[in-house]
């Protein structure tokens, strides 16, 4: 909490600050050096549940090796985690038929019977809470607290999407034809590739996935390189709920087939629809993928989200919620840093690696920031907030919007009237106001710009995996 005093003796008496920093979602995974003890279990993978670990892919409701296979490693101690297959683009291929045949009757399975399934499989991660965080911490290197929230925050998307399930209607339509009435139905797109990040990887899948198993969608889940072993443990876990085999399927690769995997499988006629979070570059190359055969598409990219402090604003909630929504789970990188130093930024506090080893870094803030500063307009995966100060709304709104990306954007202010205007003008598709924590599973997730496509979670996220269809009844 240091830098916080830092925060106020660098504007006082009133601190304005606009903290240019990475999105709530795409922070990236290891610890925020300076708390408590953060792992209670052997590093490696000797300390791992034995039960949930899986190394196969699963596909078609069953375990299968691939013909090579590649390292998982713990990002904090570099220890082998374990051998984890690595499947081509013809076992790709084979998930997406299994994905295929599956979705042939899961389509049929009744809303109430897919809301059961899915209700199960959330009451299994719930009892394997402890061992499925530890999981994610051993291979994000996020603190086990973190992990642990992760896990709740990713089961309360299938106890929501298991209640959204039995809430799909449709419409009726009254026309100016009095013989006839117009129907809107609403039906499962078919097959849905998931391709997800590293640094939440078990709350990717479980929004995604839960709101495609609610709408009778089948998945094949492309897991990041790092993190295979929660979508593993979840296919696990999904198995044990009665989840039928081929309706969830998980296909792991090394990085090295990423690129071909993605292809295999976002060019595949038999998949509708792509679900990605992850890098607004590689969103693009999915994109054009997509474009070929017009399959629909959500796309959760970059951020960089402003935080704003007005005048008016209770400073001491605004320290809190930065804290909260900045250096929670963020990854370790420098490149920022040095930039910014070299264009006339003043390291306040940190600004170097951490004792505790390279893999570390400090908690850094950064004062005299401008705008044409690498930290000012790309994502930053690491610990760092440069502050920029502003003279009036306007100035802080431009440089908030000055940016190609708008996932989220926080602002600090008392001024009814202010927090109006600003929420509306700020060019993000999440808002947090006074507030730092924003993400619910009752809220839409969603960003503008090149931030994404789509909306994740709540009522609307079950949509993006819905076909509405026009059904014309004549001659009443
Ligand atoms: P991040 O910044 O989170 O690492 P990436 O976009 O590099 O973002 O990775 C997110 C996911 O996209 C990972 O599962 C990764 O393997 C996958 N990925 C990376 N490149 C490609 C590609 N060319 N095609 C398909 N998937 C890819």
């Amino acid at each position: 909490m240091a830098t916080c005093f830092w925060w106020r003796s660098c504007g006082a008496p009133h601190v304005r600050l606009v903290l240019h920093d990475r999105g709530l979602c795409r922070v990236a995974g290891s610890w925020a050096p300076g708390r408590a003890p953060l792992r209670t279990y052997v590093p490696g993978r000797g300390g791992l549940p034995t039960t949930l670990l899986r190394t196969n892919s699963f596909v078609g409701g069953r375990w299968i090796p691939a013909a090579a296979a590649f390292p998982v490693l713990d990002p904090a101690s570099g220890a082998e985690l374990g051998r984890v297959a690595d499947c081509g683009a013809p076992e790709a291929r084979a998930a997406v038929c299994a994905a295929y045949e599956a979705f042939c009757n899961w389509r049929g399975v009744s809303a109430k019977e897919r809301s059961s399934l899915l209700r199960k499989w959330y009451d299994l991660m719930i009892r394997n809470k402890d061992d499925l965080a530890k999981i994610i911490t051993a291979e994000s290197g996020k603190p086990l607290k973190e992990a642990q929230g992760e896990i709740m925050y990713s089961a309360l998307f299938l106890e929501w999407f298991s209640e959204e399930a039995r809430r799909i209607y449709g419409d009726i339509i009254y026309t100016p034809a009095k013989e006839k009435r117009a129907l809107v139905l609403k039906q499962p797109l078919g097959v849905a590739v998931v391709i997800t990040p590293w640094n939440f990887p078990s709350a990717m899948i479980t929004r995604k996935v839960g709101a495609a198993l609610a709408a009778g969608c089948t998945v094949v889940v492309k897991p990041a390189e790092d993190t295979p072993f929660s979508a593993l443990a979840l296919a696990e876990l999904a198995n044990q709920a009665g989840i039928p085999p081929g309706v969830y399927n998980v296909i792991p690769c090394s990085q090295k087939k990423a690129k071909d995997v993605g292809e295999a499988l976002c060019t595949d006629p038999l998949v509708s629809k792509i679900s990605f979070t992850g890098s607004t570059a590689t969103g693009k190359i999915l994109l054009h993928h997509a474009a070929n055969s017009v399959k629909r598409v959500s796309m959760e990219l970059g951020g960089h989200a402003p935080f704003i402090v007005f005048d008016s604003a209770n400073v001491d909630q605004a320290v809190a919620g930065a804290m909260a929504s900045k250096f929670r789970n963020s990854g370790q990188v420098e490149k920022h840093v040095s930039d910014a130093l070299s264009k006339g930024a003043t390291v306040v506090t940190g600004g170097k690696r951490h004792q505790l080893g390279k893999n570390f870094f400090e908690p850094t803030l950064l004062s005299n920031v401008t705008q044409d500063m690498l930290c000012s307009h790309e994502e930053t995966f690491g610990p760092l907030a440069p502050v920029i100060k502003f003279d009036s709304e306007e100035e802080a709104v431009a440089i908030a919007n000055a940016t190609d990306v708008g996932l989220a954007g926080y602002f600090y202010s008392q001024d009814p009237a202010q927090i109006w205007r600003v929420a509306e003008q700020l060019e993000v598709g999440m808002v947090g106001v006074n507030e730092g924590l924003i993400s619910s599973v009752e809220c839409p997730f969603g960003g503008v710009k090149q931030s994404g496509l789509g909306r994740e979670g709540s009522k609307y996220g079950i949509d993006e995996y819905l076909e509405l269809k026009y059904v014309c009844f004549g001659g009443l």
